[in-house]
């Protein structure tokens, strides 16, 4: 589903050369909760903007659904991008905008049609729990019902791949509890493959199957939860 080979990225930003990651390898499986643990300055978000499309490897392959990304012409991405859909730690919503509107966004890139938006959006709205706020903005919802907004969104294009980017970590405990069991929800549900970067061990705990450590631009542990940690 997502594998990255012998994967390595380097920024060079006014002559100086940062190595953010070092020769990672990593499979995720369709189906997999995988959960990226590590410190700030880990390379967990570089490796997220690799699966993304983000950001391309200075060496080595990322392929996802068996695709290889550097062969990709920019037509092909651009299709390939709305099987991602991507949560973030500080939501990334339009603040200028509904919740509906947001939502919607995907569905108009993709130049669906105004009754089929509509019918989608309310879906998608009803399925995170916030049926009776299409028509509110964002400055008038809780953290985690903005999260809930930032979910609805990422699943609108119908993706096979949802990435979390520190997506509870701007939440209380109980609010991120609440999302990780809407996270698990949809793995379940709609056989989504969920990938999540965090610097919290409970978040790993809570939801994934499967975990890689990395420190330093290198991945030093990686199997299921129970292996590398023991325990559930
Ligand atoms: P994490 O998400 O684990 O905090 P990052 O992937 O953000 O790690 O960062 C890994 C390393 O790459 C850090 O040293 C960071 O400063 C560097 N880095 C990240 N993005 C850039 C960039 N766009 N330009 C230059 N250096 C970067
Ligand atoms: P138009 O006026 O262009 O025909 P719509 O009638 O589809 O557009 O929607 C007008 C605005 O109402 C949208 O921009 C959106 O903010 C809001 N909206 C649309 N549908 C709903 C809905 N079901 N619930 C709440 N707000 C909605």
């Amino acid at each position: 589903m997502i594998e990255l080979k012998d994967v390595s990225k380097t920024y060079t930003r006014k002559g100086i050369s940062n190595e953010a990651l070092k020769g990672i390898n990593l499979k995720v499986e369709k189906g997999d909760i995988f959960g990226v643990i590590g410190y700030s300055g880990a390379g967990k978000s570089t490796l997220i903007r690799l699966v993304n499309y983000l950001e391309r490897p200075t060496k080595g392959q990322v392929f996802v659904d068996g695709h290889d990304l550097g062969e990709y012409s920019v037509k092909d991405l651009r299709a390939a991008k709305k099987n991602i859909g991507m949560i973030f730690q500080h939501f990334n919503l339009l603040e200028s905008k509904k919740v509906f509107d947001n939502v919607a966004i995907p569905l108009i890139l993709l130049k669906k049609n105004k009754n089929e938006i509509r019918q989608r959006v309310l879906e998608l709205l009803e399925f995170v729990g916030l049926g009776d706020k299409a028509g509110s903005y964002p400055s008038e919802l809780s953290g985690g019902q903005k999260q809930r907004v930032g979910i609805a969104r990422a699943l609108a294009s119908n993706p096979s791949i949802l990435l979390c980017d520190e997506a509870t970590s701007a939440l209380d405990p109980q609010t991120t509890r609440s999302i990780l069991q809407l996270l698990k929800k949809i793995n379940a549900e709609y056989n989504i493959t969920v990938m999540i970067i965090t610097h919290e061990m409970s978040v790993i705990q809570e939801i994934c199957n499967k975990v890689a450590v990395m420190e330093e631009g290198r991945i030093i542990e990686q199997g299921s939860v129970l292996e590398v940690f023991g325990h559930p």
